[in-house]
């Protein structure tokens, strides 16, 4: 498991080896808390400001431009503020937020300072999914140290700033990762979807202003406050400012956590140079998922050769997205009826059932796949399961609708010989066979 950067200086990485990384200690003797210094000796106003300059995009999925959804705040609002850190990382493929709070905690915390005094909050709270209950307890640490330090609490650092934090755990479903489900499981409701808009900037926690930002973004806020706006953008590009975690995984020698900077040059390299190449010398290189599950599988032809860069544009570009930077990559022996099938079920699993696209789509969905797979596929379930993705996608509740849509269109129009294969052969292109 490799824990590196690549094409920059280690910034979201700096204390992945650094012994003790994780305690206060040694974050303040590496730097940390000296942004946090720096930020409260500016109005918050100009901490927006440059994140703003930073082109800084949410690194949860979304992507949206964190300044823009700081700015969004009323400024006005008599009712409380809440600061909400999205640690839920349930996406299938990303497990880089585990590594920020498990080695470099005290950075998640001061991201977070910096953003109740720039959202004039006093209060934030650090929401996980159930299986990082590990994660709380190291947060829980390095909260109790800021504490006892007064960087937490009343009066930071003689600033007249307050500012408190806590954690929180949700019971492990995957739909607590999209912001509004998260808020109710954190008021201690099921965690279902909220209409937006009102979006949570202005209606969110207990129904006042509330910014729920990734991990990674947060972590990102004390580098861009420590070397400004306009720098920690130049390290990526014009529209996707900074540098990037990405978790990979899969066929490859190198799985790991990297760090890259936005714009890096390109997905070829990055998986056949940077990670080492297929994870079985013999093997070639089948398919990708670059961003997390809930995004468009891509075919061996879209990538070799083709220069794909890794940011939000370029893999737009290339036929998919960026998502949460979670690449999984897959190998000839890789049959992707299947592969798509066992994604199938986990949204099938995940769905809140609140709205009927998603609840009974993705039930259906799974009940075509298992009928291929034993051997009872028809010549049009191909177009039937296309039928029903464009039922779901943009006509649910919530994202997870379109995440649960898009592997199935893609992987049909990507790999249709191994939708074939199983529909009119009955066996899967890795010579599986159908139990018929
Ligand atoms: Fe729930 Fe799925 Fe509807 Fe979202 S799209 S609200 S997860 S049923």
């Amino acid at each position: 498991m490799e824990i590196k950067a690549i094409g920059c200086e280690p910034l979201q990485l700096k204390r992945m080896h650094v012994k003790d990384g994780h305690t206060l200690k040694v974050y303040q003797k590496t730097g940390g808390y000296e942004s946090l210094k720096k930020a409260l000796k500016m109005s918050p106003a100009d901490i927006i400001e440059e994140v703003k300059k930073s082109s800084l995009r949410g690194r949860g999925g979304a992507g949206f431009p964190t300044g823009m959804k700081w700015s969004f705040v009323p400024k006005d609002s008599p009712k409380p503020k809440y600061v909400v850190c999205n640690a839920d990382e349930s996406e299938p493929g990303s497990f880089k937020d585990r590594y920020l709070m498990e080695r470099d905690p005290h950075a998640v915390i001061e991201g977070m300072i910096i953003a109740g005094h720039a959202l004039g909050s006093q209060t934030g709270y650090i929401y996980t999914r159930g299986e990082y209950k590990y994660l709380i307890d190291i947060m829980d640490v390095a909260i109790a140290e800021a504490r006892d330090a007064g960087i937490l609490g009343k009066n930071i650092f003689g600033s007249g700033v307050d500012f408190e934090l806590h954690t929180h755990t949700g019971a492990g479903a995957y739909i607590c990762g999209e912001e509004t489900a998260l808020l109710s499981s954190l008021e201690g409701y099921r965690g279902h979807p909220r209409m937006k808009p009102p979006f949570p900037a202005i209606e969110g926690l207990y129904a006042c202003p509330t910014i729920v930002n990734n991990v990674e973004t947060f972590t990102s806020v004390p580098q861009i406050i420590e070397m400004g706006g306009e720098t920690w953008r130049n390290l990526g590009t014009e529209k996707s400012g900074g540098t990037k975690l990405w978790s990979i995984s899969g066929h490859v020698k190198r799985p790991g956590v990297y760090e890259l900077p936005m714009g890096y040059a390109d997905m070829e390299k990055f998986i056949f140079e940077d990670c080492g190449g297929m994870l079985r010398d013999d093997k070639k290189l089948k398919a990708v998922i670059p961003g997390g599950s809930s995004v468009y599988i891509m075919n061996a032809g879209q990538i070799l050769g083709k220069n794909v860069i890794l940011d939000y544009e370029g893999l737009v570009a290339a036929g998919s997205m960026l998502g949460t930077g979670g690449m999984m990559v897959m190998d000839e022996t890789v049959d992707i009826m299947e592969s798509t099938k066992n994604l199938t079920e986990f949204y099938k699993h995940e769905s809140c059932g609140w709205c009927t696209p998603c609840r009974e789509g993705t039930d259906w969905l799974v009940k075509i796949f298992n009928r291929i797979s034993e051997g009872g596929g028809r010549p049009e379930d191909a177009k039937l399961m296309l039928d029903i993705c464009d039922n779901i996608e943009g006509k649910s509740f919530c994202p997870l609708g379109d995440a649960a849509a898009w592997p199935i269109q893609s992987a049909i129009k990507q790999f249709p010989e191994d939708f074939e294969k199983w529909l009119f052969d009955k066996t899967g292109s890795n010579g599986v066979t159908a139990n018929v």
